[in-house]
This record gives structure tokens, C-alpha cells and sequence, in this order.
């Protein structure tokens, strides 16, 4: 292989040893929103094979270069959406999944991220999976079996002894040492974050949800052992003492963590956490609490923390933590595509965010959380090619809710190909 100098990325060597040069793509925004908190109106974006070499309002042109006009459009980054469940589906019962072969989930994994696209979501997480599911759905994608975005994965949960029970397969651990062996075992499977259980669970029959599992010392193996190979940690917790144990562990983002106590969130200011309140899978869920088809006992757990959820949420805006939208899609009436633009809605109206605000909770700050933001989250040179081209008079810093039209998406581009058109 040789690699022409001065050459831009865009050449695909073939076996040959003919160097074939893709077309760059010079495309005209009205409004394109950053992802770092700016606009620019009247900017271009250069786009060269799978990224973006430049960005500006006097971009120059390359010859032989194909021009897409949205001018009269914005165009903003693909939405990243660190938290879904490739094994869950959003049923009303998630333990349900366990009768269900990996095999079987596998594929249903594979449909069910090809709806994350549709809604703009170009890169997710999958925040806890049985077996080698999540990496099984992921090899579908990029050997282009499925329409799906950049998945990324965390493997299993690593969870104390009998700490859950629904999501099934956790990397079970307990002391200081077995959780250090749990993230290597992790790390070595090839996984990109680390997901702690910090507490018990709403979807867990045996635990209460604000039952303190971890001691901070396990978490606060787990947080370095993790930050050693340069990835994040992100602990599920509940309860003051989860979150308190969580945050003064270090782990980079708070999952959950409701109620947020005001003495808690003064401690995430000092630590740095990052906070991902999933609120939508709660709004969603408290719906349907009298329908009868949830478990009793995960309504009975929702009921209690769902009165809890809007004040932590709104102090945590008003103190500016950093916000990441995750929405834990997969869990009962959580469904893939829909809800994470609705927790971006939720951010503003319920936790009092600006729209610009939810709209880098959503690209930036979620590209953070996975530690890819050198790569994605914003429409910057050198980044992938991830962007959304809105339709005509569809503006999300004027309304958010545009977002969950998916026919207000004209155009989905990953990696500088157009993978959705509406
Ligand atoms: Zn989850």
C-alpha cells in the first residue's frame, strides 16, 4: 500500500494497484448547526470520501466536484444515542426476552437498529447485551447485512452477585480485584465503555431500584481500570448512596440517577460527571402503568422515582452539568428511533434546556460520553461525514419536536453516503 502524498482520504486502493479517486461532495447549507453551540449561515461543507475536509462560508471548490444544494435548509450532525438494547425491544416485559435464543435475538437486534437511522441516529450505543448479541448485530452492519448506524458497545453489565436478573448474562463480580477482572474481561472482548450496575434496577424482579449494590471501592476499580485503556465508565445507579458512591468513584457518566439530590449534584459539578437522566423511557413507561401488561413490580418501582425525575433533571440544567441523551431504547414502550429525539423535547420542556442545549446533549456531549469525539458530534474538518439534512422550513432550534418527524429528516449521511432519503 502506498499513500499518495498531499492526497486527501477518498482513494480506494484496489487489489490491482489501480487507485480508483471518489468525487468530493460540496454541499450548500442555509443554517448548519455545529454541534458545539454555533451556527453558520451560508456555509459549505467539503466532503471527501467518508469525511469532512472543510467547512466555511468561502469553501473553495475542487474540480469535479458534485454540488448538493440545501441552501434553503439546515443541516445539523447525526444524532448519537449512547444508550439502547439491541436484545429488548420495547415489550411491556423485558424479562420476556430470556426466552428468546441469541440467535433470535440477534436478528430482531438487526431490524430494530435499522430504525434508529430513519430517525437520524447515525451512531449508538448498546448499553448492556446477553452473550455476543450486541457484537453479532454490530458485524451485521458493517459487513452491510443491515441499514444500521455506528454501533458501538459496552459488552455485558458488570453487576455485583444477584444484582439482576431481567437483562440476563451480566459479568457478575465482587471485591475490588473481580472487578478488576470483569473490565479486562470486557476490554478484551473488544468493547468500546465500560457499563457498571452502581444500584439495583426498575427491570429487576429481585432488586430495589435504590438499593446500593457496588461499594465505591469496586466502582472506583472499575472507573480507573477503565480510564487506563482510554474509555469511559458509565454507572446505571439509583438512590443517594449509588449516585453519591458513583460520582466519588469517578465514574465519567451518571446513568439514571434519580433522585438527584442537591448534594450529590454539587459533587458531579466537582468530579466532572456527566449526566444521562434517560427520562423518556419513564415518561413513556408511566403511560401505560395502568394497562395492566408491565410486572407489577416495575410499576410499582416507577411509581416511586417517576415524581423524582423533573426536579434533578431541571437542577441539573441550571447548574450546567453536561447533559447526554440516552434513552435506554428497548425497555417497555421505549422504542428505537422515536425516543431520542423525544428526550431531547424532554430536556427542554421539562428540564428547562435551551433547544441548542438538547440538540448537544444529543451530538457532542454524546460523542463524549463514548470518548469518539475527535471523530463525531460535530460538523468539523477531519470528522466523519455524519450530518442530517432537515427539510425545507424544518428549523429543531425553533422547535425540537421537528426532530420526531422522521419525514422532516430529508436526508441521512453517514460517512459521507446518503444511507436515509424521505
Ligand atoms: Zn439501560
Amino acid at each position: 500500500m502506498h499513500n499518495p502524498p498531499h492526497s486527501k482520504a477518498g482513494y480506494i486502493e484496489l487489489y490491482i494497484g489501480v487507485t480508483l479517486t471518489l468525487k468530493d461532495i460540496l454541499l450548500k447549507a442555509g443554517t448548519l448547526i455545529v454541534g458545539d453551540g454555533t451556527t453558520l449561515s451560508g456555509a459549505s461543507i467539503l466532503i471527501n470520501g467518508d469525511s469532512i475536509s472543510e467547512v466555511g462560508q468561502d469553501v473553495s471548490i475542487p474540480s469535479d466536484t458534485d454540488v448538493l444544494d440545501f441552501s434553503d435548509r439546515v443541516v445539523m450532525p447525526g444524532l448519537i444515542d449512547p444508550h439502547i438494547h439491541v436484545c429488548f425491544d420495547g415489550s411491556a416485559d423485558p424479562g420476556e426476552a430470556r426466552q428468546f435464543s441469541d440467535e433470535l435475538l440477534a436478528i430482531r437486534g438487526s431490524q430494530l437498529v435499522e430504525k434508529l437511522l430513519q430517525y437520524g441516529i447515525t451512531t449508538a450505543g448498546d448499553a448492556a447485551g446477553r452473550g455476543n448479541v450486541p457484537f453479532a448485530v454490530k458485524d451485521a452492519i458493517e459487513k452491510g447485512l443491515v441499514n444500521g448506524p455506528c454501533l458501538l458497545l459496552c459488552g455485558r453489565m458488570i453487576t455485583i452477585t444477584g444484582g439482576r436478573e431481567a437483562l440476563g448474562g451480566s459479568n457478575e463480580a465482587n471485591g475490588v480485584d473481580d472487578v478488576r477482572r470483569a473490565v479486562r474481561e470486557e476490554i478484551g472482548r473488544g468493547v468500546h465503555f465500560i457499563k457498571l450496575a452502581a444500584t439495583g434496577a426498575i427491570s429487576s424482579k429481585h432488586t430495589e431500584s435504590m438499593s446500593a449494590q457496588f461499594d465505591q471501592d469496586e466502582l472506583q476499580a472499575a472507573a480507573d481500570e477503565t480510564r487506563k485503556v482510554g474509555k469511559m465508565s458509565h454507572a446505571h445507579a439509583y438512590g443517594d448512596v449509588g449516585i453519591r458512591n458513583t460520582i466519588l468513584a469517578g465514574v465519567d457518566v451518571l446513568v439514571h440517577g434519580h433522585p438527584l439530590n442537591k448534594e450529590n449534584l454539587e459533587l458531579m459539578k466537582k468530579h466532572g460527571t456527566m449526566y444521562m437522566p434517560t427520562v423518556v423511557t419513564y415518561y413513556e413507561s408511566q403511560l401505560h402503568h395502568d394497562d395492566g401488561d408491565l410486572p407489577e413490580y416495575m410499576v410499582r418501582k416507577e411509581k416511586e422515582i417517576f415524581p423524582l425525575i423533573e426536579e434533578g433533571v431541571k437542577n441539573a440544567v441550571k447548574a450546567g452539568i453536561d447533559l447526554v441523551v440516552g434513552t435506554d431504547s428497548g425497555m417497555p414502550y421505549t422504542y428505537y428511533g422515536k425516543s431520542t429525539p423525544e428526550e431531547m423535547e424532554l430536556f427542554v420542556r421539562l428540564g428547562g434546556a435551551s433547544e441548542m442545549d438538547a440538540i448537544i446533549a444529543g451530538t457532542k456531549n454524546a460523542a463524549r460520553a463514548l470518548k469518539i469525539d475527535s471523530r463525531v458530534g460535530t460538523i468539523e474538518p477531519g470528522k466523519s461525514a455524519d450530518l442530517l439534512v432537515l427539510a425545507p422550513g424544518k428549523n429543531p432550534l425553533e422547535d425540537i419536536t421537528v426532530l420526531q418527524d422522521k419525514e422532516s429528516i430529508s436526508r441521512v449521511i453517514l460517512r459521507g453516503k446518503t444511507v436515509i432519503e424521505h
